[in-house]
């Protein structure tokens, strides 16, 4: 049986300063009991303080955006050569907000997934149903939508380095988590249709979840078969309850 080693990682969006990315990962650092991989995505500017702070550490670090286009006339973007001069081990990619509030595409979305596989950076995809789709019965073929596009463009053995965020966008920021049954029958499905193409990469894809992840929720999230550690927006940015889940994993 493969054994996936539970993945915890921080969506820090557009908050914090220079203060706060120092005493968090401070306490990030102290407090970490490594039953865990962890992973920090601050803010892009915030990169540089982060990878000072955190060498000589098991924590990585990466960006919550980046640019499918090598360099040139993209004012605003990042190019994956820049994210690599700074060593981020991950990239986040195709988070709900960025499909929703900048309009990013599936096409876009698998594009920067192809092109951050090739630079030797670890995507992290970010998948998820609204909560009209959820009502509607259409989860899964939202889900498998959102898979499909990334498989055709880069195909299923790179499912041995993507890491999964499966984010229900209704509880994402809202306080509302997806009870663990309900995580792990969507988990169970994206690992299902992973299967059917290969079933010793699916085996080992990494598939977390996201949606108002909090210390009191954590275990029994990760304690699901498919549900392999947690994306965390809010709750990253208390260190205390940071911490706290990612010592959850057993
Ligand atoms: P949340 O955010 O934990 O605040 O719901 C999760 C995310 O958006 O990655």
């Amino acid at each position: 049986m493969t054994t996936r080693r539970t993945l915890v990682a921080a969506n820090w969006k557009m908050n914090g300063n220079k203060e706060t990315v120092a005493s968090l990962l401070t306490a990030f650092k102290s407090g970490m009991n490594g039953s865990s991989d962890v992973a920090v995505f601050p803010p892009a500017l915030y990169v540089a303080q982060a990878a000072e702070l955190l060498k000589d550490t098991d924590i990585a670090y990466g960006v919550q955006n980046v640019s499918a286009e090598a360099s040139g006339a993209f004012t605003g973007e990042l190019s994956l050569s820049m994210v690599k001069e700074f060593d981020c081990q991950y990239a986040l990619i195709g988070h709900s907000e960025r499909r929703e509030l900048f309009g990013e595409t599936d096409a876009q979305i698998a594009q920067k997934v192809k092109a951050t596989l090739e630079s030797g950076v670890i995507p992290m995809l970010c998948i998820g149903e609204t909560l009209a789709q959820r009502e509607s019965g259409v989860t899964e073929d939202v889900v498998r939508t959102q898979i499909q596009a990334v498989l055709d463009a880069v195909g299923i053995a790179a499912f041995d380095t993507i890491v999964v965020a499966y984010e229900p966008v209704w509880a994402i920021g809202t306080g509302k988590t997806a009870s663990p049954e309900q995580a792990q029958e969507v988990h169970a499905f994206i690992r299902g249709m992973l299967a059917a193409e290969d079933a010793a990469v699916a085996a080992k894809t990494r598939i977390l979840y996201g949606g108002s992840v909090k210390a009191a929720s954590a275990e029994a999230l990760f304690g699901q078969p498919d549900i392999d550690g947690g994306l965390v927006g809010g709750a990253s940015l208390i260190a205390d309850e940071f911490v706290a889940i990612c010592n959850a994993a057993k």
